[in-house]
């Protein structure tokens, strides 16, 4: 059997363990520390010196706690990206509020701009005031954030950025994450870095993300014993976790050209084929981390992706379908939905290749080679030349 091909598995700096045998030798094991200290200054200095961080115990615990304060209690309703994963809309319902889902528009996949309108317009007419929309950049490719932000300055409504795959993404030169109220990490072993499992929640309010740490530690008043006033979550990062983050920011920068690196070698070695069209950025204001290199097969020729997902893996190579819509989720498909089926088509027709970036070229050429013999057999019987 050959060796397995991960779609993206962890890969170390070698840094890692100094962090983590400090943490040892001075006793920090504990979720709290100079390493997480450290991890969240690596985190803000990456993102340009301005975003408060707060480190987690992961993204979805850090998106919990921006609903939180963003003021979101049961009964609420909160818009929300359809295509992506369920983390992104599990911590609506833990408040007992309501998802709204969004559609995804063609080019970056993730939120369409007018479905988002025609959804606060919506709600709107039936009295009731979104409190925040959760965009996520999919794959690390930006959303279209420009008109995003616009809708979100029109009606007063403030953004969540699920930023989990693309930290090290940028939009007009800013890094992802940085361009809402608050924006959220995740940390967990097959992102782009890793701490073994984490998040952070970041922002450029200092005071939203000193709340985020205070009700991370269990909502504990200042006072010489355990006093509560509000409800307190157990959601900080352990220092042992952070002293891996710290060693895997050293080489943040490294990886986000790793992965375009891969990208770029898939396309140029892929894009000939007929009907294959890549996730791609509209134009140079997006630039994406390419944590995931993902594409779409055109409808017209008749591809089954649960075909090619088994074929690929008789050779021992994990290729994986794109997210299942969250309106199409037997959890989810209660709550209201607007769009036109382009998140349903995009994952129907969809997949993300093997990306990580301590894939080697023979890695690489095996996965292409798998990718041009299911093809070639495709369209010998079903590809006609326009
Ligand atoms: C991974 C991921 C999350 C959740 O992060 P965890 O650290 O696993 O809790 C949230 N949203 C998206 C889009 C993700 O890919």
């Amino acid at each position: 059997m050959n060796k397995r091909i991960y779609l993206s598995s962890p890969h170390m700096s070698g840094q890692e363990m100094l962090y983590v045998k400090n943490a040892f030798d001075t006793n920090w094991i504990a979720p709290l520390g100079p390493n997480v200290n450290g991890f969240e200054e690596d985190l803000s200095t990456f993102l340009g010196g301005k975003t408060a961080v707060a480190a987690l115990n992961s993204g979805t615990a850090a998106i919990h706690l921006a609903l939180i304060l963003l003021g979101v209690k049961a009964g609420d309703e909160v818009i929300c990206q359809s295509l992506t994963f369920s983390a992104s809309a599990n911590p609506i319902l833990y408040l007992g509020a309501i998802p709204i889902f969004v559609d995804s528009e063609i080019t970056t996949w993730n939120m369409s701009p007018v479905f988002l309108e025609i959804a606060i317009i919506e709600r709107l007419r039936a009295g009731i005031k979104p409190k925040a929309i959760i965009v996520v950049h999919i794959y690390g490719m930006p959303a279209e954030m420009e008109d995003i932000m616009n809708l979100s300055k029109k009606y007063d409504i403030p953004i969540i950025e699920d930023a989990a795959e693309a930290l090290g993404s940028q939009f007009n030169g800013k890094k992802l994450g940085t361009l809402g109220t608050i924006g959220i990490f995740s940390f967990n072993g097959n992102k782009i870095i890793t701490t073994s499992g984490g998040g952070a929640m970041i922002s450029n309010s200092k005071e939203l993300v000193a709340k985020a740490r205070f009700l991370a530690c269990q909502a504990k008043d200042t006072a010489p014993y355990f006093q509560h006033s509000e409800i307190g979550y157990n959601y900080r990062m352990s220092n042992i976790a952070a002293g891996i983050g710290r060693g895997q920011m050293e080489i943040l920068s490294l990886r986000v050209y790793q992965r375009r690196r891969i990208f770029l070698k898939y396309k140029k070695l892929l894009s000939h084929i007929p009907g294959i069209t890549f996730q791609e950025e509209p134009d140079s204001l997006y630039y994406s981390n390419r944590w995931l290199t993902a594409l779409t097969v055109e409808k017209s020729i008749s591809f089954d992706v649960e075909s090619f997902r088994k074929f690929l893996e008789e050779d021992n190579i994990e290729v994986r379908h794109i997210w299942k819509p969250m309106h199409l989720q037997p959890l989810f498909q209660k709550y209201p939905y607007y769009g036109d089926g382009v998140s349903e088509d995009i994952f129907s027709h969809g997949i993300c290749l093997p990306s990580g970036s301590n894939m080697s070229d023979l890695d690489m050429n095996r996965v292409i080679k798998g990718f041009k013999k299911y093809f070639s057999g495709k369209y010998m019987y079903s590809f006609s030349f326009k």
